[in-house]
């Protein structure tokens, strides 16, 4: 196993902040140090505008400047034919867990077979984490660099963001000082307010949706990475205890940046300022997906589910009955045997829900046959 000594850097300023200041008499506080405005020294207390703290010590922008500076970057970028990505890091990136955490089989795994790993596992002694790397996590980067300025953006402490960030990008090219961590996220949510991009041209990609409330039209769900046991929230994808991984080139990174390269070409090649946006680019692909597709769900109470409504987001239709005429597939969420005999003997598509979380994050249509309601309900039927 392969130690990494990781040393923070330190904060650069943005060459962007240094812009003219207001007429005093008249002053809109645009930027903010602590709780004084930097202009004109007025207190404007500790919740003003919008917190910038990660390319400055106290930083604070008043909606305007924030909106000011968004709308320059975003034309700047637009020169160099860049967009705004913003990444999570942890089960987006990478998957962490305490030393003490791993369990026998993981310990027996990386005693075997950590030299091997010697590229894609690392231990940050100062805060006694081991990180597992993503399959394609640098390849990833490498490939968006050319197209995007890329944020970090974690609920994670920053002395850990700074080290992953190293991990990741240990010539310092990618990042600069775009690294948000849990210091500068007071409200425990992410948004893009802190960002610096117009909305329009800012995509997101993270494995948890509940975390963007207000801008989870930006957001490309990536399916969570688990491969260690703890925190883990399926046991399928304990990746380490069973001595396997993510595929590198068909895995979910690879899939992503798929979906991330489309949605460049199609912001550039737009002709109307309205197509130029990510938010209609991303609704339009995703709602081709199950398009012709109507699904009936063998339980109503699941119209309301997550599934539901992703399956809704990518153009499929959702029967409220039995509709022999119309509908083209069964959802079977709770083992009906009354409605897979239906099914059966309609010629319908047969499918597990995941058939539809599967699509979601691979932006493809998948293949029926490998979405099987149990055997044992199709023997019954
Ligand atoms: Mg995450
Ligand atoms: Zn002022």
């Amino acid at each position: 196993m392969t130690v990494a000594t990781c040393n923070s850097k330190s904060r650069a300023s943005s060459s962007l902040l240094h812009t003219p200041s207001a007429d005093g008499d008249s002053c809109t506080h645009p930027r903010v140090i602590g709780e004084e405005c930097d202009n004109c020294g007025e207190y404007v207390g500790p919740d003003y505008g919008f917190y910038f703290g990660y390319m400055l010590e106290g930083l604070r922008l008043s909606p305007g400047e924030a909106a000011r500076l968004s709308e320059m970057e975003t034309r700047r970028l637009f020169k160099q034919k860049k967009l705004v990505l913003v990444l999570d890091i942890d089960h987006t990136r990478v998957h962490s867990v305490a030393d003490k955490d791993l369990n026998t089989e993981e310990k027996s795994f990386l005693l075997e077979n950590g030299g091997s790993l010697n590229d894609c596992l690392f231990t940050l002694e100062s805060i006694g984490l081991l990180v597992k790397l993503r399959p394609f996590a640098r390849t990833f980067l490498k490939q968006v660099s050319t197209m995007f300025e890329m944020y970090l953006y974690t609920r994670g402490e920053r002395r850990y963001a700074l080290d992953v960030t190293e991990l990741l990008d240990p010539e310092a090219t990618y990042f600069g000082d775009r690294i948000i961590s849990r210091e500068d996220v007071p409200a425990g949510f992410k948004t893009l307010d802190m960002v610096l991009g117009h909305k329009n041209s800012v995509l997101i990609v993270d494995d948890t949706e509940s975390v963007w409330p207000k801008d989870k039209e930006n957001l490309i769900l990536i399916e969570r990475y688990d491969y260690f046991a703890k925190k883990s929230t399926t046991t399928s994808h304990r990746y380490c205890e069973n001595g396997t991984d993510e595929s590198e080139f068909a895995g979910s990174l690879a899939k992503v940046l798929k979906v991330v390269k489309a949605v460049h070409e199609m912001y550039f090649e737009s002709i109307t300022v309205r197509r130029r946006n990510v938010r209609f680019i991303l609704r339009l692909l995703r709602s081709s997906i199950l398009e012709g597709c109507t699904l009936y769900y063998d339980n109503a109470d699941h119209e309301a589910n997550r599934v539901c409504l992703m399956a809704k987001e990518m153009g499929a239709k959702c029967s409220m009955e039995r509709n022999s005429r119309t509908v083209t597939h069964l959802v079977s969420f709770e083992d009906d045997t009354e409605d897979i005999s239906w099914a059966v003997q309609e010629k319908k598509f047969l499918v597990n829900p995941w058939w539809i979380a599967a699509a979601y994050y691979s932006w493809e249509r998948q293949q029926e046959e490998e979405f099987p309601v149990a055997d044992v309900m199709l023997d019954s039927s």
